[in-house]
């Protein structure tokens, strides 16, 4: 079965409620309709832009999907600062990133707050986008696939296979994060390729076809195409890049 290329823009701390409007309005601007019958485009924004974006989207009828960063283990109660999955849904988000490294490590989650966090999205119908990777020690202790593959488990953990059919997970190497130096195609695609197939060997043949894995890690217009022509990359997490409107449209584009 054939899997929509999805590119997913991760704001991260960035953009105010009005930053966000402009931003959303380029990028409806520089992807004419076309464009998403190849490619899924989504942007993650902070949770203080989602409210402005729904109204745009909605309001313009716009393709854009658009998700949160976060989302709450829990649906309500006494867990200040937090926001939850009834909330996002509220708001029509599609996307969650859950587990990003850089929640792992300054938040210190672990895998197994990040599982409840992939449930909660699930329950609520959100499709959490599980990401995952290394640090540069453990590549260069050349244990980076099991690495991967063991966390791509602990985030899946007691989920049945229909539900795992609906996730996104990203592989981002924590190296590739913010610094400029994205993975090679052969390597993002090694990890890539041996994620789906721990999915087969957990969940069976057909989730593993469905899930979308995708790369993350400085990527940019240059680097998407040779990156999403790998049979295993079904797309990108987008960081840095997905943050300039031209640039942007432009990645899409090129997916
Ligand atoms: C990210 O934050 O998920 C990311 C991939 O960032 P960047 O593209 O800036 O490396």
């Amino acid at each position: 079965m054939a899997r929509q290329t999805l590119i997913a823009g991760n704001w991260k701390m960035n953009l105010n409620h009005l930053e966000a409007i402009a931003l959303v309005q380029k990028i409806a601007f520089g992807l004419p309709e076309k464009y998403y019958a190849k490619v899924e485009v989504a942007v993650l924004p902070p949770f203080t832009d989602i409210r402005s974006i729904q109204t745009l989207v909605d309001g313009d009828k716009l393709l854009l999907k658009y998700g949160a960063q976060d989302i709450s283990p829990h649906d309500s109660g006494a867990y200040t600062g937090d926001v939850s999955g009834p909330m996002l849904a509220k708001l029509g988000c599609s996307y969650v990133t859950v587990g990003h490294s850089e929640r792992r490590e300054y938040h210190g989650e672990t895998d197994e707050q990040v599982n409840k966090k992939v449930k909660a999205a699930l329950k609520h119908g959100i499709t959490p986008i599980l990401c995952l990777g290394e640090q540069l020690e453990v590549r260069e202790a050349g244990t980076h696939v099991q690495h991967c593959t063991d966390q791509l488990v602990a985030g899946l953990k007691g989920l049945k296979a229909d539900a795992v059919a609906k996730v996104v997970v990203a592989y981002e190497p924590v190296w590739a994060i913010g610094t400029g130096k994205v993975a090679t195609p052969a390597d993002a695609q090694e990890v890539c390729a041996a994620l789906r197939k721990q999915l087969a060997a957990a969940f069976g043949d057909d989730v593993a076809a469905t899930v979308r894995v995708l790369y993350g890690g400085s990527v940019k217009s240059g680097s998407i195409g040779d990156l999403v022509a790998q049979n295993d990359v079904d797309g990108a997490l987008v960081g840095g890049a997905s943050l300039q409107g031209e640039e942007f449209t432009k990645l899409c584009a090129m997916a």
